[in-house]
């Protein structure tokens, strides 16, 4: 599959690594918005949240607990962080398989587009 997300998961293409199970990966973002941009996205090509079946729900949640591990690993947890879904062309999604940004380490804007 055509997927850059699918092929960083196969190992095919490299990326800063920063977590990973049987379910989900997390790396860092290749252009950084923030000083903490990570990417956590599931192995699973789930095309977008608007792909997403009810029986898949749980995982959302499951990337949202990776999300404050990471957070705190990151130490930005006590600091605050922002997590962001984007989905499809008018949510401003660019990747198709679904992901979540975990984005920290400044103050970020309070105007979300
Ligand atoms: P989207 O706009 O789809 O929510 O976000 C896609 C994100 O993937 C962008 O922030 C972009 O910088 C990141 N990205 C695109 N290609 C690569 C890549 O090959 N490696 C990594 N680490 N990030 C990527
Ligand atoms: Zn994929």
């Amino acid at each position: 599959m055509d997927c850059i997300f699918c092929k960083i998961i196969a190992g095919e293409i490299p990326s800063k690594t920063l977590y990973q199970d049987e379910k989900i990966i997390a790396f860092r973002d290749i252009n950084p918005v923030a000083p903490t941009h990570v990417l956590i996205v599931p192995k699973q090509h789930i095309a977008s949240l608007a792909h997403l079946s009810d029986a898949e729900t749980p995982l959302i949640g499951y990337m949202a607990k990776i999300a404050n591990q990471l957070a705190r690993e990151e130490g930005i947890f006590e600091s605050g962080f922002r997590l962001v879904i984007s989905s499809g062309e008018q949510g401003g999604q660019v990747v198709p398989h679904l992901h979540m940004h975990l984005l920290g380490g400044r103050k970020l804007a309070v105007r979300l587009c």
